[in-house]
């Protein structure tokens, strides 16, 4: 069993975290800094790698729960070092350590699935839309995939 300091050595081997040079394209390029109002250095993708690579306690952080997974700083990376990818990880290692404020778990299965300050800013978008709309996002998609299937069988 892989204790979280295992985990977080296999984020960083799995992003490539390990060759960021700083040149901070990734957070030119990042959508969250046009969509949370306190959008830090903190929360960006170089603060989260840098955090990870100096060993600071990066599973509790809160500020992982905020990346939309979009792929946009991992793309413009000259270093191929995939934000993305780190940030799953290090979220994968705060739900094994059952930290799970800020991870939505789906009502039908109990897995956590999607992020909550992610999901606080698309509801905030969705507040005209009708109710049943914030019903079907409680469900994780392949819940949602199963529920389909049974229904049109
Ligand atoms: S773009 Fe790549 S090398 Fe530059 S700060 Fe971001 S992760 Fe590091
Ligand atoms: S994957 Fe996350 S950290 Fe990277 S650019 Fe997209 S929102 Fe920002």
């Amino acid at each position: 069993m892989k204790n979280t300091k295992d985990k977080i050595d296999e984020a960083k081997r799995a992003s490539g975290a390990d060759s960021c040079v700083e040149c901070g394209r990734c957070v030119a390029v990042c959508p969250m800094a046009e969509m949370y109002a306190n959008f830090s250095i903190e929360m960006s993708p170089r603060g989260i790698i840098k955090k990870t690579l100096m060993g600071d306690p990066v599973v509790e952080d809160k500020n992982i729960w905020y990346c939309t997974e979009c792929n946009a700083g991992t793309d413009t990376c000259p270093q191929g070092v995939s934000c993305r990818d780190l940030i799953r990880k290090l979220r994968e290692a705060a739900v094994d350590e059952n930290l799970l404020e800020n991870a939505k778990t789906c009502k039908c299965c109990g897995r956590a699935f999607v992020a909550i300050p992610v999901e606080d800013f698309v509801f905030a978008r969705l507040k005209d839309e009708p109710a049943n709309v914030f019903g079907v996002l409680d469900i994780c998609p392949p819940c949602r995939r199963e529920i389909y299937l049974l229904r049109n069988a």
